[in-house]
């Protein structure tokens, strides 16, 4: 029997660093109870202690997304606990492993592994935890995409990253995109809006120490289409509230 609860549950994969904890960080401010997934006990127990110590209400969930056994105690957790209800899901977690490779010569095993991560676990997570998502009031799903998941803007030569084409990490978020796209189309009649999230460029451990946006930036995205109003939009694909072409 889940336990009740009014307070709104957040959930965000790969929450120990980087966009992810600062998503969790800013949701956790606003007053949600924060599930902070990680595949790493330890450093998903160190982001918890952190976030405990500026007042956020979190909590360590053990979730490497590419792991069905994990996915499913996720679900059977919140059906435990938390109402029963999930009222945020942001699939955050991803790799970029693509390194020089070029489109040439990718290696197969690169293009596996990104799409295993970064599309293939979304989808499983997703799926086995909407069942939760539905019995919330204002469902929120956000998708971390990336600018570099734009066939419009690789196409245009004035792009500044028109020259930056690892394929792997690149089309894992374009069929992220269309994942966006497809569920929020079969969510329409629901409240649940799902959104795409570009970050911008951000200094991570992923986006390295020259990237433009401090990481309180690049969460804003993310938490924007987490908090969004019952007349915000779904099935859009976002930059600081701007849409992107797809
Ligand atoms: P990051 O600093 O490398 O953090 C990635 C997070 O994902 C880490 O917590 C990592 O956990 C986790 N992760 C990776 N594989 C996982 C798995 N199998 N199961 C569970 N967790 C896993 O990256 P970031 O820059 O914060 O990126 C966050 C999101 O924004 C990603 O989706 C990324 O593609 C997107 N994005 C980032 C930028 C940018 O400039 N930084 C730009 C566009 C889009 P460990 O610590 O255990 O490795």
């Amino acid at each position: 029997m889940a336990t009740r609860t009014t307070k709104k549950t957040a959930l965000i994969t790969g929450a120990n660093k980087g966009i992810g904890y600062e998503t969790a960080r800013q949701l956790g401010k606003q007053g949600y109870l924060v599930l902070i997934g990680a595949r790493d006990e330890k450093r998903g127990n160190e982001a918890v202690g952190k976030l405990k110590g500026e007042g956020v209400n979190a909590e360590f969930i053990k979730l490497d997304v590419t792991s069905d056994a994990d996915r499913k105690a996720v679900a059977k957790h919140l059906a435990e606990h938390h109402g029963g209800r999930l009222d945020v899901l942001i699939n955050n977690a991803a790799i970029a492993i693509d390194g020089d490779a070029k489109s040439s010569n990718v290696s197969h095993d690169v293009l596996r592994k990104t799409f295993e991560a970064n599309f293939f676990s979304v989808i499983a997570l997703t799926q086995e935890l909407l069942p939760f998502i539905r019995k919330s009031d204002a469902g929120r799903i956000v998708h971390l995409s990336s600018g570099l998941a734009s066939l419009g803007l690789h196409s245009d030569p004035k792009w500044p990253f028109y020259n930056f084409k690892p394929l792997a990490y690149d089309a894992s978020k374009t069929a992220i995109n269309a994942f966006t796209v497809h569920l929020a189309h079969e969510l329409k009649d629901t409240p649940i809006k799902v959104n795409a999230a570009d970050p911008g460029w951000v200094k991570t451990d992923m986006g390295g120490d020259g990237a433009a946006l401090e990481v309180t930036d690049g969460a804003k995205t993310s938490v924007w289409l987490a908090t969004l109003g019952a007349d915000g939009p779904t099935g859009g694909f976002f930059h600081m509230r701007e849409r992107h072409p797809w």
